[in-house]
């Protein structure tokens, strides 16, 4: 019997009932539109394409829980209370119903037998998800998960939940055993151990547990705005509305244009932000995953994915209000009030450490599991720092004016690009129109004198492949990547700009394929080019070279008795998902013993040097080449294999610095593949 049909002095239960689900929900309601209301004085970002593979990773990710489960424990954890909150929520609609008319039934499944036995065993499991919580919390306490108060009251709540409502069916009934099912098999089993209280008792203790049930899940409801769990609402649609564009691809904005119309060409306020970023902060579970493969929160420095997320939310929350009115009220640029002059988003709550911190490697994105996007917030606020503010230090200053002048790092001059090639009679696509691959050098291997020997090596293996390929020479100049990747979009279009036109006339005179043996310039020309409107097909040069010794075309012979480690470049593997053709390679060297660096492949740790961190000084922290380094000896390799210049650059100077450059040496794939092949 719903504890509704019974009357509390002269108001009838259902009254109460309706003035508690009014209360409740109209508290949620209210704090949830008004979030809503927040979200929109976000400036625009498309979302709504390919709504089917939209919805089939929503499918695999939030029904499937696919990205919570790559961690067995959490992922366990989490996916018990969710698939139980799922189930939950129909059996607490139904509660809901009957409180108000006492034969309300859900359509279909209302009292059958498989949905009382579903929901009986789910509230256990949600049970057991949030023991499992708790101990993860308070006794194993990960470095990267916070013990806030906010978490242990709604694991309170949810235990609370699953408590009384197991007893409202134990004392329910035990006080009236015609309302059972044998399919409730622990609220029945619960009955038979409450039944020797005796009726009154049983009435009285469904009544109150009845009640305790149904105020709880109204109370949780008022509050989810307010805390962490607004993620079981916002969740859902943040996956659904994930970022479809390639992954290697950063946000485009016509910088000149922005100039020339006085616009924000980076993210300094938050209007600035999209209302998909400010969507994401609200989602943000606090889980620490992202933080937990940052190197630089590994290395102690000030970046932790998840403080900036939460930093950002604290802002967008505590001014948003004030936007909204100013919006209101015809306030052109959105500007916050006295509040957020008062308390910069860059530079005071997000600070210029934290931004300059990140690599770009994108550990943080991939491992989010309601697919928060920091990187594109990252890059975002360092145009602001470098565009509107010159707020950077004397390296990058160096970086820029170097690249500005002459087209690399080093302000090495343009004619002598491809002086390495001379050696290996690499010729121009001048000297050879009948080229169908354009081996696209880079600033590395065209200038850097470690990095000339991995050029040579390929171009070489190239020629041994019999494949007709030409190198740009000095019409070749940087794709950009550090520019854009440290926030200097402007430089970044007028460099890619300029090879875009290049790569086209390329295209028109024949080439089919480009293929480079730098996974930045890689990722810049297959995934940032067609924004500026240059598509081309690009490889790296360990997928051509898989390929070529697949064919035949590259013989290895030369036995190599050693155990070599292959390092994951960030561009390659995560970005690009190129794990197994640099791995092929060198299991293609007879003798070769692979070693897996922990952590490998999609949870690799960056050597340190993206996001223009090749060119940057590490100021905080321990240094991140050392800490992968370290990883790398622990599985005892006697030499460390990469495919990029950067990473090559990173361990080298890793290994120098540690004494180890010797016995432990470094070597690209294409290198250790040519010395086998005969
Ligand atoms: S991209 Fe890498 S360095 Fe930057 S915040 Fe994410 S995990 Fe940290
Ligand atoms: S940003 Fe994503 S991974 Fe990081 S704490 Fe929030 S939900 Fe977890």
């Amino acid at each position: 019997m719903p504890a509704t049909q019974i009357s509390y002095g002269f108001i009838p239960g259902q009254l109460v009932l309706l003035v508690a689900i009014a209360v409740g929900a109209g508290l949620f309601l209210r704090d949830a539109l008004s979030l809503y209301r927040l979200m929109r004085v976000g400036g625009p970002a498309h979302r709504t394409d390919r709504p089917l593979e939209r919805t089939r990773g929503w499918i695999l990710n939030v029904l499937g829980q696919g990205r919570l489960l790559t961690r067995p424990y959490p992922g366990i954890m989490h996916a018990l209370i969710f698939w139980g909150f799922v189930v939950i929520t129909f059996s607490t609609v139904e509660q809901l119903g009957r409180g108000l008319w006492a034969d309300f039934r859900l359509p279909v499944i209302g009292g059958s037998a498989p949905f009382l036995f579903a929901v009986d065993a789910f509230q256990l499991f949600v049970l057991v998800g949030v023991a499992m919580a708790f101990y993860r919390r308070i006794r194993v306490r990960p470095w990267y998960l916070n013990l806030t108060g906010d978490a242990i009251l709604i694991l309170s709540l949810i235990s609370t939940l699953m408590v009384t409502a197991f007893l409202t069916e134990g004392f329910g009934i035990a006080a009236f055993p015609e309302s059972g099912s044998q399919w409730q098999v622990f609220g029945t089993a619960l009955a038979n151990a409450l039944a020797p209280l005796g009726f009154d008792v049983n009435r009285a203790g469904h009544v109150v547990s009845w009640w305790a049930h149904i105020l709880t899940v109204l109370g949780f409801l008022a509050y989810l705005p307010h805390s962490k769990h607004l993620h079981i609402v916002t969740a859902p649609f943040n996956a659904w509305l994930r970022n479809l564009a390639p992954k290697g691809q950063l946000p485009y904005i016509n910088v000149e244009e922005a100039l020339e119309q006085e616009k924000p060409v980076g993210v300094s306020e938050i209007p600035h932000l999209s209302w998909k970023d400010i969507l994401d902060t609200y989602t943000c579970t606090e889980c620490g995953r992202c933080t937990s493969e940052c190197p630089a929160s590994i290395t102690d420095k000030p970046l932790s994915p998840k403080d900036l997320i939460l930093d950002l939310r604290r802002h967008v929350l505590a001014h948003g209000p004030a936007l909204r009115f100013g919006q209101a009220n015809g306030d052109a640029d959105g500007a916050a009030g006295s509040g957020e002059r008062a308390q910069r988003m860059v530079g005071d709550v997000i600070t210029d450490d934290v931004l300059w911190d990140c690599t770009t490697c994108r550990a943080c994105v991939d491992a989010c599991p309601v697919f928060i996007d920091h990187v594109s917030k990252i890059v975002q606020m360092r145009r602001h720092l470098v565009m509107e503010e010159s707020r950077i230090g004397k390296d990058l200053q160096t970086l820029f004016e170097n690249l500005d002048a002459t087209g690399n790092p080093w302000r090495l001059p343009r004619a002598r690009r491809a002086d390495w090639a001379s050696a290996v009679g690499v010729p121009t696509l001048e000297e050879a129109p009948g080229a169908d691959v354009l081996y696209w050098v880079g600033c590395f291997g065209a200038y850097d004198d470690r990095a000339k020997k991995v050029a040579g090596a390929f171009a070489r293996l190239l020629q041994r492949a019999g494949v007709r390929f030409a190198i740009l020479g000095p019409a070749e100049t940087c794709t950009g990547d550090p520019a854009r990747r440290a926030g200097n979009e402007y430089l970044y279009q007028t460099l890619a700009q300029q090879n875009v036109e290049t790569l086209n006339a390329a295209k028109e005179a024949g080439i089919k394929t480009i293929v480079t043996a730098c996974p930045h310039c890689f990722n810049t020309i297959s995934d940032e080019y067609p924004q500026l409107g240059g598509s081309f097909r690009v490889m790296h040069h360990t997928q051509l070279l898989d390929a070529l010794v697949r064919e035949g075309r590259l013989r290895p012979e030369a036995a190599r008795e050693e155990a070599i480690a292959y390092h994951d470049p960030c561009y390659l593997g995560r970005y690009h998902s190129t794990y197994d053709e640099p791995r092929h390679v060198l299991a293609s060297v007879p003798g070769v013993e692979l070693r897996e660096i922990h952590p490998c492949r999609e949870k690799a740790m960056c050597c340190g040097a993206g996001g223009a961190h090749a060119f940057m000084e590490e100021k905080r922290g321990r240094r991140i080449n050392h800490v992968r380094l370290e990883q790398a000896m622990a599985v005892g390799p006697q030499r460390i294999a990469t495919a990029c210049p950067y990473c090559m650059m990173m361990f080298e100077d890793a290994t120098s610095t540690k004494g180890v450059a010797e016995q432990l040496p470094v070597q690209d794939v294409a290198e250790l593949l040519e010395a086998s092949v005969r």
